[in-house]
């Protein structure tokens, strides 16, 4: 039996009901089988072992008062996987469905996805079982500051920086943010993604969406081609989704569809991204609402996997994992589809990737296309550390060559290790060799 095999076996005995973890780590450690052949230090050095087992995890209480005077528990926690290359770093889910199989299979992926970005930052996620949706700000905020009370202990700026991701933007950012610095009494870099009065980057929050659109784009070109008349269907209408649904309009191409959890939208004139803005971010309300100010646009209610129907060149899931299936991708196939680019975290199953790959689709996961996010937050943590503030322009101009750069290191350890065009497996291993070669020169731990 392969050391892979061995290592994916012993992930299974151990945790067998944490599927989403037992699903990432399939996925990223079948990928590095060829460099595994060719460095046989990494077996020797049990980095596989190491890799696969979070340095710590922090679970706790989340105690606090509803509107009502009632008191209300959720549960907190943080994995902090990985800090082989720098502190740890990774965003805070906040979502009913969180769980520590969730929480582990994002942190694992982050410390790959960071070491893409070619910027110094381990791998981490967080997160709690609590919803933000239908909560006043105020039980937002008395959430978010005892949920920082006990995360405030195991965080720093120079040993784990979190952010934002699904239910965590710049509102709760802000709360936590506050939190820790009256329990600190020290204003530091230690969130990203906070507002820009407190030392929040420009372009932080486009940066994912955008950062999504950047390295498809550099495949289009690589290939002769562009974004001009081009059909996309993009899946979710968060923040992801917002933004790579404006960067790609602005490219020439046609976003035809976008989706939240209760349905979905087909717009064939081409979705417009500031009124999905205004319902989404500010009304904080129901995607019904567009095709209500949109002629022309029809709101499909139901299971949001109806974009995968609409004929389209380029497809971005960029709502949350598993959301794109076999089924879906044969859909896909079928229509023509020709580049996947995951703007969410794992959006499509096993099964789905690997067919798509077959049937000539340009596969880009979600740690090479969705890093622009957490590359971004890199960057709000070296104007931190400065204590300088970038323009918007030289952010952009930043993210713009990291995903250029990301592109091109999936491409070429690809290329290097002979699955060319195998940009799961490129990625896998672009990120893992540099956070392999650190944990050797560290030594045993
Ligand atoms: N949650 C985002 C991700 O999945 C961003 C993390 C960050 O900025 O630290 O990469």
């Amino acid at each position: 039996m392969s050391y892979v095999q061995r290592v994916i076996d012993a992930v299974k005995e151990k945790d067998p009901d944490q599927e989403l973890f037992i699903q990432a780590v399939t996925e990223v450690l079948e990928s590095l089988e060829p460099v595994l052949d060719a460095h046989p230090e990494y077996e020797a050095n049990a980095i596989l072992e190491r890799i696969v087992e979070p340095e710590r995890v922090v679970m706790f209480r989340v105690p606090w008062v509803d509107d009502n005077g009632k008191v209300q528990v959720n549960r907190g926690m943080r994995v902090q996987f990985n800090s082989a290359i720098g502190p740890y770093k990774g965003g805070l889910r906040l979502d009913p469905s969180v769980n520590l199989s969730m929480i582990k299979f994002l942190g694992f992926e982050q410390i790959f996805k960071n070491s893409l970005t070619t910027l110094p930052m381990g791998g981490a996620k967080g997160g709690s079982d609590f919803d933000p949706k239908g909560k006043s700000d105020m039980e937002v905020m008395r959430f978010c500051q005892s949920f920082m009370t006990e995360l405030a202990k195991h965080i720093g700026a120079d040993t784990d920086v979190p952010a934002g991701d699904i239910g965590t933007g710049g509102r709760e950012i802000g709360y936590m943010f506050g939190q820790y610095k009256r329990l600190r009494n020290e204003f530091t870099g230690v969130l990203t993604g906070k507002g820009l009065q407190y030392g929040g980057s420009l372009a932080r929050p486009e940066a994912t969406g955008y950062g999504l659109v950047y390295l498809v784009e550099e495949h289009l070109k690589c290939n002769g081609e562009s974004f001009e008349g081009k059909t996309v269907a993009v899946h979710g209408s968060g923040n992801v989704a917002i933004y790579a649904i404006q960067k790609v309009t602005q490219l020439g191409g046609k976003v035809v569809t976008c989706s939240d959890r209760k349905g979905w939208i087909y717009d064939p004139e081409g979705v417009d991204y500031e009124i999905v803005k205004q319902i989404k971010e500010v009304e904080r309300g129901s995607l019904a609402l567009y095709a209500e100010r949109k002629a022309g646009a029809e709101y499909h209610e139901g299971d949001a996997r109806g974009v995968w129907t609409i004929p389209c060149d380029i497809a971005l899931p960029c709502a949350a994992q598993n959301t794109l299936f076999i089924e879906d991708a044969q859909t896909l196939v079928a229509n023509g589809c020709k580049i996947v680019g995951e703007g969410a975290n794992m959006p499509t199953t096993l099964d789905a990737t690997k067919y798509l790959q077959a049937n000539g689709v340009a596969f880009f996961p979600g740690k090479a296309a969705n890093a622009g996010g957490v590359a971004t937050s890199g960057l709000e943590m070296s104007q931190n550390s400065e204590r300088l503030s970038w323009t918007f322009e030289e952010v952009d101009a930043k993210l713009k060559d990291i995903m250029v750069n990301i592109y091109h290191a999936a491409d070429d350890a690809a290329k290097e290790y002979g699955v060319e065009g195998d940009f799961v497996a490129g990625a896998n291993i672009a990120g893992f060799v540099k956070v392999a070669d650190a944990m050797i020169a560290q030594g045993v731990c």
